[in-house]
């Protein structure tokens, strides 16, 4: 056991005794307060378990002890972590990297509260139309019934139906489906007989039918009851109807377009929706023109502007248009005014940035008419505030960011450095902050914004508790833990737990290997980059920041893409070209999910450009992203890759199954026979906490197993269905070792450094990296025929660079093999490990969009104008 308490240099510590939780071996640490204290390990060694699992849970339980009787019974059912003792714990506040997608109405402008404030701004101090009377903050905000615009209910966008979608092929006549809209089967031929009944003529072609019948059948929203006589023709169909003879049945109509937003709107089966989603689009809502707000909002102004067309802007342009307000400046801007404004707004962010105030100290007061006195002052300290928080923004690399940017549209990364800026402005101190990767998403340029935001809350007299993989930010902590030396039952012990440099003369350590490989450049062997068998060249691509771009592709080879955060490289990647090729090769358009997991329409934003050459030699596209694999805790590991078929199959061919008549269908958790009937199989139950987030509590009855007592007499070699998805990859691979079809999945999930994961993990505790490495295993699975293209982005996230080998190993295998490889990478050692290199920016937003270098790793890191090419340096050496 390390005596860390008698550190020189450190003050308080937390010390924690026996902690057993998850794969954790009754561990002992001390953990200094105060400091920046960085977790690291292997994936899977039990980095969380500590940070989150055992010292968050603990404060987090005591917190809600302190709360009320109420809040200590439900500590009782959620939990509290397996932990002996934990002394000299300060209240703990998790920045956790956000699993699943937030709410759809949430933006960067609500999670950071600038919003709030900016409505006060127009509300106090915006220029009001003569006569208008002053409006209240609410009512500039769209997500209130006051400001909404009345048309669109303050979405900004209205969904259209449009002929042209429902009716793709206007030479096709009704009965040949000319509606493709219309619901399929049955369902569909009844809307047709009603139509027949009614006397419409469906077996011309759509084109030639009146205009006035074409708009009745499409649009149309009335529902008449009509009799239908089934499997009749047109001619018989008029016979019966004229002998009043008895009809098959009496059937309702829908019009064509009501289906659509009716279904759209109502049905339970994702699959329905995600059917009628493609005959819908989003544009713009022509009452308020995408501005969401109600037209007396719009007509306050402030500097020029409405608040709709402000908080379009980028907080970059933000803060330039609010800095004069904000030093008491009033007068009308002028050029030259502008550029001193702009250059005023970067100077505060550099002194934030560098930990000092933001205050800007403007002089030249002078008054426009239209301001009173009383609402200038209101103005300069609203406004004053707003730019003080935007500069830690900024400071954080994040001021290219739109202020009405949706929070799904960000990356997870992004996502929790807006928390963070939130959380260096809430003054708070003696906390613990626990963060997962907030390096996630970082090129190393913007690293260093992100080590001055994580000082300037130690600075305040907080703990920083961070879960990381970046080597640099473990040489930058004042405390290193170390947890593994493996994952799950071979790892949970502490290596090491002292400042970084200790972690040198631990030999167990994976960890240190890497830390302290720069000490041996020889051991960085540049390969000699693969030659490309062919080119991909796109050209003239309009997608967020990229106008007009040409972009070419090596086929056959290993490319990572690279740049600063928000310089386009998903843009160029995860969207143009991934949309271009997936168009070429007639992929269906895909289909957004909103936060409840269920498709939408896809907004209007779509990519301009096209492909000049090389397509032909793409057979296949796999785009492998970072998207939830499920929403919804019935999917997981098993089920998504379809091992758990194999495995279901296994369990109905033994002896008691069989004498049962229990079929492969009763060892699913999501069939009625075989599952619990209190959770129906899900393992847990809600909680619903008043001003709390609902928490989960394991079923009563069945205590997290999802299955019923009667299933779970069933063994296969004395484990039940349930005990076998409680293995983990590695466990099951031993268990399973003499079973083909069980054994070939595993293996590839552990040789993408999943062995961790537990067979039955909820697809919503899994991280987006986990769920992007299950996406890639069950890619892997199919048989390799070569001329794919594969596009990862940030593969990386979330592994520890022992992992990040495995990983690559993977992906040169499916190069060798004769596919392409295109991955979105910050990782230096991938880049500097792979074929090509195309390097994006040259800045952020409007100041990147544009290739800065292309070329070998070699080449791209002697490019002048890059800034990854410093870094890349280090890299090779
Ligand atoms: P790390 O953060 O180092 O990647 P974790 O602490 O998440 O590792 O996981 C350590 C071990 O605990 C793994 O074997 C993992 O499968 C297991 N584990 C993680 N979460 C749970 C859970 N909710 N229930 C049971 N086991 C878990
Ligand atoms: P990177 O992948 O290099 O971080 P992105 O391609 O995500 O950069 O972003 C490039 C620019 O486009 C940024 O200014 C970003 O804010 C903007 N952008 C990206 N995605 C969207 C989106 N869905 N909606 C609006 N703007 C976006
Ligand atoms: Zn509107
Ligand atoms: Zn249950």
């Amino acid at each position: 056991k390390q005596s860390t308490r008698n550190n020189p240099g450190f003050g308080a510590f937390v010390s924690v005794r026996g902690a057993r939780e998850h794969n954790l071996k009754d561990i002992d640490v001390d953990i200094p307060r105060d400091a920046l204290v960085v977790f690291s390990g292997v994936s899977g060694s039990g980095k969380s378990s500590l940070a989150f699992g055992t010292l968050f849970a603990e404060a987090q339980r005591r917190y809600l002890e302190s709360l009320s009787p109420y809040a200590r019974r439900l500590i009782d059912q959620v939990g509290v972590p397996d932990v002996d003792a934990i002394d000299g714990l300060p209240p703990a506040v998790a920045l956790q990297q956000q699993r699943g997608t937030p709410n759809v109405r949430s933006t960067v402008g609500s999670v950071t509260t600038l919003s709030s404030l900016l409505r006060m701004l127009y509300s106090r101090a915006g220029t009001y139309p003569p006569k208008q009377p002053m409006l209240y903050a609410e009512d500039f905000s769209p997500n209130t019934p006051q400001g909404a615009c009345p048309n669109c209910h303050g979405l900004g966008y209205v969904y259209e139906v449009t002929e042209r979608a429902m009716v793709p092929d206007p030479s096709l006549s009704i009965r040949d489906r000319a509606i493709a809209s219309w619901p399929p089967a049955w369902h569909g031929q009844n809307l047709r007989d009603i139509l027949v009944t009614l006397g419409y003529d469906v077996d011309v072609p759509w084109r030639d039918l009146p205009k006035k019948d074409r708009d009745w059948i499409l649009y149309t929203e009335e529902q008449p009851v009509a009799p239908v006589y089934a499997g009749f023709t047109p001619a018989q169909t008029r016979a019966a109807l004229r002998r009043k003879a008895e009809p098959s049945y009496m059937g309702t109509f829908t019009g064509a377009r009501r289906y659509v937003l009716h279904t759209f709107a109502t049905t339970q089966s994702a699959l329905m929706k995600k059917r009628v989603a493609r005959f819908m689009s989003g544009a713009p809502c022509p009452v308020c023109d995408g501005r969401r707000l109600k037209r007396e909002a719009l007509s306050v102004t402030f500097a020029g502007l409405d608040i709709g067309s402000l908080s379009r802007l980028s907080l970059n342009r933000i803060a330039e248009v609010l800095a004069p307000a904000a030093s008491g400046r009033f007068d009308a801007p002028t050029k030259a005014s502008t550029r001193s404004r702009a250059a005023s707004a970067q100077d505060t962010a550099k002194r934030v940035a560098a930990g000092g105030s933001a205050h800007a100290g403007g002089t030249d007061v002078r008054r426009t008419p239209d301001l009173s006195e009383e609402k200038r002052i209101a103005a300069q300290r609203i406004a004053h505030d707003l730019v003080e928080r935007i500069a830690t923004l900024q400071a954080l690399g994040l001021g290219y960011l739109a202020m009405d940017r949706t929070t799904p549209t960000l990356s997870p990364g992004e996502l929790q450095r807006l928390r963070l800026a939130t959380q260096i402005r809430s003054n708070l101190f003696g906390v613990v902050y626990v963060l997962d990767e907030p390096s996630a998403g970082l090129h190393p340029a913007d690293s260093e914004a992100l080590h001055r935001a994580l000082d300037q809350l130690k600075d305040a007299g907080n703990s920083v508790f961070v879960v990381e993989h970046d080597l640099d930010m473990m040489r930058r902590a004042d405390w290193l833990v170390d947890v593994g030396p493996d994952a799950g039952q071979n790892g949970g012990q502490i290596l090491y737990s002292g400042p970084p440099d200790g972690l040198r003369a631990v030999a167990a350590s994976h960890t240190g290997r890497y830390l302290f490989a720069a000490d041996d450049a020889a051991a960085k062997q540049a390969r000699t980059p693969r030659s490309p068998s062919g080119w991909l060249e796109l050209r003239g691509l309009h997608r967020n920041n990229l106008h007009g771009l040409d972009a070419r592709f090596p086929l056959g080879v290993f490319t990572a893409v690279t740049g600063v955060s928000g310089s386009g490289k998903s843009s160029l990647v995860s969207q143009a070209l991934v949309e271009l090729v997936g168009d070429h090769l007639g992929h269906e358009p895909p289909v957004e999910e909103s936060d409840s997991g269920e498709p939408q329409p896809s907004e209007i934003a779509k990519t301009a450009g096209r492909i000049h050459s090389g397509a032909d030699a793409i057979k296949r596209l796999v785009n492998v992203d970072q998207k939830p694999i499920g929403r919804t805790p019935r999917s997981n590991l098993a089920t998504y890759t379809g091992l758990f078929d194999h495995v279901r199959k296994l369990f109905a061919g033994t002896p008691l199954a069989k004498s049962r008549r229990y079929n492969a269908g009763r060892f699913s958790f999501n069939v009625a026979q075989g599952r619990c009937e209190t959770c129906e199989g899900e393992g847990f139950v809600q909680v619903e906490l008043l001003f709390m987030p609902t928490v989960y509590a394991p079923c009563p009855t069945c205590h997290g197993s999802r299955y019923n007592a009667k299933t779970l007499e069933v063994v296969l070699n004395g484990r039940s269905i349930a005990e076998v998805l409680a293995m983990t990859v590695d466990e099951a691979l031993a268990f399973f070792a003499d079973e083909d079809a069980v054994r070939r999945p595993l293996t590839l999930l552990r040789d993408i450094g999943l062995g961790y994961l537990r067979l039955g993990q909820p697809a919503t505790e899994l991280s987006g990296g986990e769920a992007q490495r299950i996406k890639l295993a069950t890619e892997l699975q199919r048989s390799q025929h070569g001329n794919s293209l594969y596009v990862l982005d940030e593969p990386t996230t979330g592994l520890h660079p022992a992992d990040v080998d495995k990983l690559m190993a993977q992906l040169h295998g499916l190069v060798d093999a004769g596919n392409t490889v295109i991955v979105v990478e910050h990782e230096m050692r991938v880049v500097a490990d792979s074929d090509w290199v195309i390097d994006v920016g040259p800045g952020a937003g409007e100041d990147g969009g544009a290739i800065v270098a292309s070329g070998t790793p070699q080449q791209v890191a002697r490019a002048k104008a890059s800034r990854t090419a410093p870094y890349l340096r280090r890299v090779l050496g």
